[in-house]
C-alpha cells in the first residue's frame, strides 16, 4: 500500500545566527543580512515524510513551499535528500500575508494536488514561530490532526500511531487518514543529502528560473521531467483573492520593539565540585531550576 504524502517547508532567516546587522531600524528583519535556510523542524517533518516512503512501497512525497522565487532553494534540497516534487507557491496576491492568509493559500495548493493521505509541517517556523499554519491548514481542509510529533510508531492505509510531545511526558495516540501532523524538533533530524540527487536535481529549476538566460540545462530538463519544478499562483490553485496575502489577514501589527538582552552582572566559577554544589545553591534558592 502505497501513500501520498505532503510535506510544507518554509524558507526562513536563519534566526538562530543573528548578528548586529539582523534587524533594520524599524524592527523589521533584516533579511538580507541574514542566510535563508530550510525551517529546521521542516527538516524533521521531511525526514518522517521519507521514513514512511521507505516503509511503503510506491509512496510519493510533495514538498510545497509558499514564498517568494528564491524559495525554490528549498525544493531542491528537499529532492536532494530524497523528495519525489516540488511545487512553489508564489504570487505578489500572497504578499503580506500573516498565518491565516498563508493557511489559506497552502490548503488551496494542497486541495490542487488533490489526493493525499499525510500532510507534515514542522511545529513552528523559527521566523514567525506561531504553529499556527499546521493546525489551521488541517481545520481548513476539515482533518483530523495530531501536533508536536517525535516518531511514527506504525502506519497503515487506514491510520497512524504516533508519540506526541506533551509538557513533562509523551502521549501515544491513533488518529486515521488523511490527516495532518505536525513534527516536533524532538523528531529524528533529516538524512543528509544524497551525492547522486544533488548531481540530477541542482539543475531543477521552476518555469521562471528555466526561461532566465543563465538556466543552462534545458537540454537536460527536456530529457528529464523530474527536473521540472511546478510553480503556481493563485489562478493556478483558484484561490479568493480576498482571504489572500494582506487583503486576508486580520491580523495587525501595533509596534515592534527591539529587545537586546544584556547580562546584568556575571560570575566566575571553577570546574570544581564545590563551586557548583553552590552554584545549584543559589539556583535552587532563586526558584530558576527546581
Ligand atoms: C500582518 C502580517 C504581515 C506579514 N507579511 C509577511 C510578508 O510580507 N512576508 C513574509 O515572509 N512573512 C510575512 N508575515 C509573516 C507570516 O505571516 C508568517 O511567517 C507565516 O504566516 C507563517 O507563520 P509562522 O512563521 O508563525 O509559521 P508557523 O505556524 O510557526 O509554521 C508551522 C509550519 O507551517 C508550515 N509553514 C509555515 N509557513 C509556510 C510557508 N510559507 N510555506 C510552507 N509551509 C509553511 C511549516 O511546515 C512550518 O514549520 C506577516 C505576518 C503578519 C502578521
Amino acid at each position: 500500500m502505497s501513500l501520498k504524502i505532503i510535506v510544507l517547508a518554509k524558507q526562513v532567516p536563519d534566526t538562530r545566527n543573528a548578528g548586529g546587522k539582523a534587524m533594520n531600524d524599524d524592527g523589521t528583519i533584516n533579511r538580507s543580512a541574514l542566510p535563508a535556510i530550510f525551517n529546521p523542524d521542516d527538516l524533521n517533518a521531511l525526514e518522517q515524510a521519507l521514513l514512511l516512503k521507505e516503509r511503503h512501497a510506491g509512496s510519493k512525497v510533495t514538498v510545497i513551499t509558499m514564498g517568494p522565487a528564491r524559495a525554490a532553494d528549498i525544493l531542491r534540497e528537499a529532492l536532494y535528500r530524497g523528495a519525489d516534487e516540488g511545487i512553489l507557491l508564489s504570487d505578489r496576491a500572497f504578499a503580506g500575508a500573516d498565518t491565516l492568509a498563508t493557511s489559506y493559500a497552502l490548503s488551496q495548493a494542497i486541495r490542487k494536488v488533490g489526493e493525499y493521505d499525510v500532510i507534515l509541517c514542522g511545529r513552528q517556523a523559527i521566523d514567525g514561530d506561531t504553529a499556527q499554519v499546521g493546525p489551521q491548514v488541517a481545520h481548513m481542509l476539515g482533518l483530523p490532526q495530531v501536533t508536536g510529533v517525535r516518531r511514527v510508531m506504525e502506519s497503515s492505509s487506514s491510520a497512524i500511531v504516533a508519540e506526541r510531545v506533551i509538557d513533562n511526558g509523551v502521549e501515544t495516540v491513533k488518529a486515521p487518514l488523511p490527516l495532518l501532523l505536525t513534527v516536533d524538533a524532538a523528531a529524528a533530524p533529516c538524512r543528509p543529502r544524497n551525492a547522486y540527487r544533488m548531481l540530477r536535481f541542482h539543475r531543477a529549476a521552476t518555469p521562471q528560473e528555466q526561461a532566465a538566460p543563465g538556466y543552462a540545462y534545458r537540454a537536460q530538463a527536456e530529457r528529464d521531467p523530474a527536473l521540472a519544478l511546478k510553480e503556481w499562483s493563485l489562478e493556478h490553485v483558484g484561490g479568493d483573492p480576498a482571504r489572500c496575502g494582506l487583503a486576508g489577514s486580520p491580523t495587525k501589527v501595533k509596534a515592534v520593539e527591539n529587545v537586546v538582552f544584556k547580562a546584568k552582572e556575571s560570575k566566575r566559577l571553577t570546574a570544581s565540585d564545590e563551586d557548583i554544589k553552590s552554584l545549584l545553591g543559589e539556583l535552587l534558592a532563586n526558584h530558576t531550576i527546581g
